[in-house]
């Protein structure tokens, strides 16, 4: 018996809800509130009578600490999940800290203005002390662990997939197959069509900003970077059949560095078709993903959200994308002083996610594994006080969940590397 409090009602957030009326048993109570509160209304109707969990809903902005603290003082939730942007990260967690509350979300933070002086001296500082330069990691928010471990509160940190059941596939490999992990490949692929020349999975913004920067990966210590895009492979997924796939850097490589002791090396691949990179380059070359204001016939915008604007919304792919995802990792390393090598992988369909919840593969996969972190901290199950990625938790009841809510995983033990 819980009450949570939502953040954000995207796509993301409409199937984490979805899931957490389904288990009611846990979230008894829950409360959605985002910025447009019309949106929040519209899935309580799409939901009433389907579930015994009693929803309400709420307006807040959550780029506003104080009315975060005015919703959560008011609500008294047991512990907020936050699937708004990455950029209200700490403005939630600094929330949670003076509610008392335990907190949750699926992306790293990254700030909004990334040409912000403050933030930039920052940035270019720990570019040049770690060697990678994503806008977003993990340093704002590992900043809180020392609060939430004084305040006896769990924050828990990319509980999506990747980062999410990418990070508890890693902790389930090392404490059931490994004595010592040596090398990790994360493969997320999205074999789905949705027919349009150009459109992202997810938030357009946060999408385009992640695909179009240098790639890195970790390797002996320390991180390579890559030109976007530089280094590609093919693979040939189960279920899916063979893709090229690019690597990226992604933020759940920053954790497992420091978490999965001896591990040489980490990559992350995605698999991108030719006309999403051939529209992306495009699109870059014309100053289109800019984050940097520009005036426009007397009004001030930002090319990226006005991308946004033009593109469609993720939310609405759902009933045009057909074909499946499959996301994991290939782990290889040492058990009992041999050599071995396994593939634990999930594979997703974008319709039958569709025909369950209204979304493509992308939100499901997304959703299913936000609604699990907050089950487990408000069960208990996870509940230690200090901010936590997800493979330092017991891996075991987060991989009965993904079997029981919709997400199966598969451990393959001869499966193909990658080169
Ligand atoms: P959407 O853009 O679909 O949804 C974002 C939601 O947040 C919208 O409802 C938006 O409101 C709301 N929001 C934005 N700013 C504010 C604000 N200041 N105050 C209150 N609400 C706000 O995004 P997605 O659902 O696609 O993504 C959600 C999160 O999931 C992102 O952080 C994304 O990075 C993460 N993600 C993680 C993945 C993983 O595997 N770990 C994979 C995919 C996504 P409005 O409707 O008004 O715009």
């Amino acid at each position: 018996m819980s009450k949570l409090l939502v953040i954000g009602c995207g796509g993301v957030a409409s199937v984490a809800i979805q899931k957490c009326c389904q288990n009611s048993g846990t979230f008894t109570e829950l409360c959605i509130a985002s910025r447009t509160v019309s949106k929040c209304d519209a899935l309580k109707e799409k939901l009433a009578g389907k579930t015994t969990t009693k929803i309400t809903t709420a307006q807040v902005d959550a780029d506003n600490v104080e009315e975060l603290k005015a919703l959560i003082n008011g609500y008294k939730p047991d512990a907020v999940l936050n699937v708004a942007l990455p950029y209200q990260d700490l403005t939630i967690m600094d929330a949670c800290l003076a509610c008392g509350v335990d907190y949750i979300d699926t992306a790293n933070y990254e700030p909004e203005n990334t040409d912000d002086p403050a933030w930039r001296a920052l940035y270019e500082k720990r570019c040049k002390e770690e060697g990678f330069t994503a806008y977003f990691d993990y340093s704002w928010q590992w900043a809180y662990r020392e609060k939430f471990r004084e305040a006896g509160l769990t924050a828990i940190l990319g509980s999506g997939f990747d980062p999410g059941v990418t990070s508890v596939f890693s902790a389930y490999a090392l404490k059931h197959y490994f004595d010592e992990i040596h090398t990790i490949d994360i493969l997320d692929c999205n074999g789905g069509d949705h027919g349009y020349a150009f459109a992202t999975n997810f938030n357009p913004e946060i999408n385009l900003r992640e695909v179009s920067a240098n790639g890195s990966y970790w390797e002996d210590g320390h991180w390579v970077e890559t030109k976007p895009m530089e280094i590609h492979r093919t693979y040939d997924f189960p279920q899916v059949g063979e893709k090229d796939m690019y690597l990226l850097h992604h933020e759940e490589i920053e954790s497992l560095a420091k978490n999965i002791p001896g591990v040489k090396r980490i990559r992350f691949f995605m698999t991108f078709g030719q006309s999403y990179l051939t529209h992306m380059k495009c699109l870059e070359n014309v100053g289109m993903l800019s984050t940097s204001p520009v005036m426009f016939e007397g009004c001030e915008i930002v090319p990226i959200q006005f991308l946004k604007a033009l593109l469609p919304d993720p939310a609405t792919l759902g009933p045009r994308t057909k074909g499946k995802t499959n996301i994991g990792c290939i782990f290889t390393g040492i058990k009992d002083g041999k050599e071995k090598t396994i593939y634990i992988y999930n594979v997703c369909d974008h319709q039958e996610c569709y025909q369950e919840v209204g979304s493509q593969a992308i939100s499901y996969t997304t959703g299913v594994p936000a609604m699990i972190g907050a089950a487990l901290v408000v069960n208990g199950a996870w509940k230690k006080p200090g901010v936590f990625n997800l493979e330092e938790m017991d891996p075991d009841p987060f991989m009965d969940l993904l079997n029981q809510y919709g997400l199966p995983w598969v451990v393959d033990e001869a499966p193909a590397t990658v080169e």
